[in-house]
């Protein structure tokens, strides 16, 4: 402070003694044009005086350099490099210390804050990508490092994410979820949520999960299907059910016609019935038995499978093919239920294959990387990754007089005894279903 005053206090007192000059060569000049001869000597004072004018603007254009350098000695690169302390100006030095060292306070309050939000965001098991409206990753954590491997600018650079998935991420409206595959061929569950800064566009948090074992996500959001499914079939048949109660109650009290009160009971006996139905099929999918594992031979078993289904194939010119390699191979599962699984799945490779020219499906039992695999396969219209994650979904069906639970139970019969389903496309079309099992 006290050197600041110092330092403008130099410059006024520089800048007065030389308009004092002026003003005492100025008063000459006046008295020696008009009171005397001396012509040649109010030359000299003219000189005189504009030498001190130039003096006067060369002081000025040098405070004013001394402030730019000034200045310059306090922009952002100096922080870290210091300048050469001969730029900047003697008198300037202490404030340029000064001014320095706050400033890399400052700076390094900012930095800590940033990494303190860094540090907290790496803490965070989900990996988890900031991104800005046009596409541009402004943040990234240490598990979406982890799940995406090698970062970049932009969402749509991220070499292991793939396009695919990139422009899937970029369309993720704010509030909803999806399942995306990356170009390494991981599931990842992806949420968004918007947010925005004071005076700033505002900006997407994406976050993602990675989906571990048998689709945990597509299975959560198969079991919030499965309620909606459940609650609209009960009201379907309560509500009718209950205000045809209410109806006969009525009819009963007036002594209403006999034909009016049977139809209004034969209502409620067949919703009933639906209902029952219904629940029946639920609990199919809900308790499902402990699996009894057993030795058994996969060739014994695809006889016996085939010796169920062929009769309907043959009535559908379908032609199946069978094979086991290598033909000794033995599962260790429950009979009873991976017979169920396979019939469900050879049940609709069929209904899918019926609608080809040449109607084809397949099973084939082998050892995959030290799995245990039975791919079911046929030549229909195959599925989009879209209908890949629905028809998971307990009720889920396409087909008039479907029951849809045929492949919620097959995959309850994979994860019962440690396995999984996957669905594959078929070439040149079709799907395969792999249905595998620790070997
Ligand atoms: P359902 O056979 O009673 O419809 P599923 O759970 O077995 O019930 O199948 C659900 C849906 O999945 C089917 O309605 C169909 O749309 C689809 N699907 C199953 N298997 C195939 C297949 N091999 N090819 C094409 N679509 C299939």
């Amino acid at each position: 402070m006290a050197s600041e005053r110092a330092y403008s206090g130099s410059f006024v007192l520089a800048v007065l003694w030389r308009a004092l000059l002026l003003a005492m060569l100025l008063a000459a000049l006046v008295y020696l044009v008009g009171r005397t001869q001396y012509y040649a000597t109010a030359l000299v004072v003219v000189l005189c005086g504009a030498v001190i004018i130039t003096d006067l603007t060369m002081l000025a254009a040098r405070e004013n350099r001394a402030a730019e350098r000034f200045l310059d000695a306090l922009s952002a690169s100096a922080l870290e490099t210091p300048v050469q302390r001969s730029a900047i100006p003697d008198t300037l030095r202490a404030a340029y210390d000064r001014t320095l060292a706050s400033l890399r306070q400052n700076r390094r309050r900012q930095q800590q804050q940033g990494e303190y939000l860094q540090t907290l965001l790496d803490t965070v098991p989900a990996g988890l990508l900031v991104l800005t409206a046009d596409g541009g990753l402004e943040l990234i954590n240490r598990a979406a490092h982890r799940l995406l491997g090698e970062t970049a600018p932009r969402l749509s650079e991220l070499p292991s994410l793939g396009a695919a998935a990139a422009a899937q991420l970029a369309a993720l409206a704010p509030g909803t979820h999806r399942i995306v595959q990356t170009a390494t061929g991981r599931r990842l569950l992806a949420s968004a949520t918007q947010f925005a800064t004071p005076g700033n566009p505002p900006q997407r948090l994406i976050s993602l999960q990675r989906l571990a074992g048998d689709l945990d996500a597509v299975e959560l959001t198969a079991w919030d299907d499965m309620a909606r499914v459940l609650a609209h079939e009960m009201m379907n048949s309560l509500t009718p059910i209950a205000s045809l109660s209410q109806s006969l109650d009525g009819l009963l009290r007036t002594g209403g016609g006999t034909g009016e009160v049977a139809a209004a009971l034969e209502t409620i006996t067949r919703r009933s019935q639906g209902l029952l139905r219904f629940v029946e099929r639920y609990r199919e999918v809900a308790d499902l038995p402990e699996p009894q594992p057993q030795t058994l031979s996969l060739s014994q078993l695809l006889q016996d499978v085939d010796r169920l289904i062929r009769p309907a194939l043959v009535e559908r010119g379908i032609l199946l093919e069978s094979r086991v390699t290598p033909p000794e191979l033995a599962a260790e599962a429950d009979p009873d239920l991976l017979e169920q699984a396979l019939i469900n799945l050879l049940r609709n490779a069929a209904d899918a294959a019926a609608e080809a020219q040449e109607p084809r499906i397949g099973i084939h039992c082998c050892i995959e990387n030290g799995q245990l695999v039975i791919a079911v396969s046929d030549n229909g219209p195959g599925l989009t990754p879209e209908q890949r994650e629905q028809v998971f979904v307990p009720f889920f069906t396409t087909k008039p007089g479907g029951s849809g639970i045929g492949l919620s139970l097959a995959r309850r019969i994979a994860q019962a005894h440690g396995g999984r389903i996957a669905i594959l496309a078929n070439e040149p079309r079709g799907s395969i279903f792999r249905f595998s099992l620790p070997a």
